[in-house]
C-alpha cells in the first residue's frame, strides 16, 4: 500500500520531487517544505496528481 506520489511547488507548479508514502496513514495530501530549482528557495510541495 505505498504509492508513489509527485511534489510540485505551490509557487511555480514544478515537479522537482517524487516521494513514497502510505495512503492508509495519509489520505490526504500531504505538503512538504523543499528546496525548488526554479524559484531558488525553499518553498511548499504539495502532492500532486
Ligand atoms: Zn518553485
Amino acid at each position: 500500500m505505498r504509492d508513489i506520489i509527485t511534489l510540485a511547488c505551490t509557487e511555480c507548479k514544478m515537479r522537482n520531487y517524487t516521494t513514497k508514502k502510505n495512503k492508509r496513514l495519509h489520505p490526504d495530501r500531504v505538503q512538504y517544505k523543499k528546496y525548488c530549482p526554479r524559484c531558488n528557495k525553499h518553498t511548499d510541495h504539495k502532492e500532486a496528481r
